[in-house]
């Protein structure tokens, strides 16, 4: 199989069974993308999402949240991982949204990566899924799952791997096919034992024809 005929059967796949897949993050605004996104690097969804609707009940938007002091606001997330750091980055990057886009959050990956506790990986995700920008966010789950299917080759870091999947992956599906990769890594081709005999990638998937062409 080519890799052009790889990523076809990949992307007829999900097309067909998940043509709605979407963030299981719970959200209303770009603003509470936003927050949900920050709080969920190294943390579960579902933590984030029993988490968010005090947060936003308290602070309906970046100005209230600007004006939070740091301690309250770690008092709402202490359940999640790294309670710290994130209530700082929450209440910095709400004051830089306040000061520079009057509250609102900019859809650029170079204006997001500048506000505090925003990479490139929660970046792409805030353009691709509020706007449906062709930013490919490579998290843990999109960099294992790639790696496995031979979507990517050889690709050691995130950034190398987002590369592969946007030459590969037509611009009108990439916001969608993160969420295949992610959900699929989530629920099928978990890191410690991926569930290969009822996966419908098996096809397609350099990691199955090892591990199973002779069971
Ligand atoms: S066949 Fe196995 S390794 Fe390949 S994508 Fe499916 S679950 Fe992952």
């Amino acid at each position: 199989m080519t890799i052009k005929e790889r990523y076809q059967f990949v992307i007829d796949y999900f097309q067909e069974f998940a043509p709605d897949a979407a963030t299981e993050l719970i959200y209303d605004n770009p603003y509470q993308l936003l927050v949900a996104v920050i709080l969920s690097a190294q943390c579960t969804d579902k933590r984030v999402n029993l988490t968010t609707p005090s947060i936003f009940d308290k602070y309906p938007d970046a100005k209230a949240l600007s004006e939070a002091s740091v301690e309250d606001v770690f008092s709402l997330i202490k359940s999640i991982s790294y309670p710290n750091n994130k209530a700082k980055h929450l209440v910095g990057m709400a004051k830089m949204l306040v000061e520079q886009y009057d509250g609102e959050v900019p859809l650029t990956v170079e204006q997001l990566i500048q506000l505090p506790g925003v990479g490139r990986k929660t970046a792409n995700v805030i353009t691709s899924v509020v706007d449906e920008q062709p930013n490919m966010a490579v998290d843990t789950h999109v960099f294992r799952v790639s790696a496995r299917i031979g979507l990517t080759r050889n690709a050691k870091t995130p950034l190398a791997t987002e590369k592969q999947l946007l030459k590969n992956i037509p611009p009108e599906l990439v916001h969608k096919a993160h969420h295949w990769l992610i959900l699929h890594g989530r629920y099928i081709c978990i890191a410690r034992a991926p569930k290969c005999p009822e996966c419908g990638l098996q096809q397609a998937c350099i990691y199955f024809s090892k591990h199973y062409e002779y069971v």
